[in-house]
């Protein structure tokens, strides 16, 4: 289960719109909730690492990106819950790719983006034993309550 503000959908859809044909990624940031839930609360633009042909089948994150989102997370006590990327043409469905390079726990969001217009976006989570794809409910502008 995730919960995601509407700013930060708009975000999303707007970040794959403008990097159509190329597949847009970015970070999820906000917090671990009980019960496995995440609340997003602020997306973090990323771009494109791979190389102008590769850029419209496969996102990638270098390590120097990913630190530096950590440090921006840590800096507004956030933690990284998540990743989102574009699908530019294609279904908002992980790929065997996008399967192999995740981890469990954190949610992996996929925006459809059909002639440069954002279409479907759905939430996914890797099953524990990292063999499938399990789609996630996702709340909309839902404030997460905590009991402590
Ligand atoms: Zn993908």
């Amino acid at each position: 289960m995730i919960s995601i503000q509407p700013t930060n959908l708009i975000e999303i859809t707007r970040h794959g719109e403008r990097d159509y044909p190329y597949e847009c990624c970015g970070l999820l940031l906000g917090t671990f909730g009980e019960n496995e839930w995440k609340v997003v609360t602020e997306t973090y633009t990323i771009s494109n690492a791979r190389h102008e042909e590769a850029k419209r089948r496969r996102f990638l994150i270098t390590p120097e990106e990913l630190l530096r989102g950590e440090r921006h997370a840590q800096d507004r006590r956030l933690e990284i819950v998540g990743f989102y990327h574009s699908h530019p043409d294609h279904p908002a469905i992980p790929s065997v790719y996008d399967r192999e390079h995740a981890l469990p726990i954190y949610s992996y969001i996929v925006l459809a983006v059909s002639a440069g217009i954002a279409g479907e976006l759905r939430s996914w989570e890797l099953s524990a034993d990292r063999s499938v794809f399990v789609e996630e409910a996702i709340l909309k502008g839902v404030e997460y309550v905590s009991n402590h």
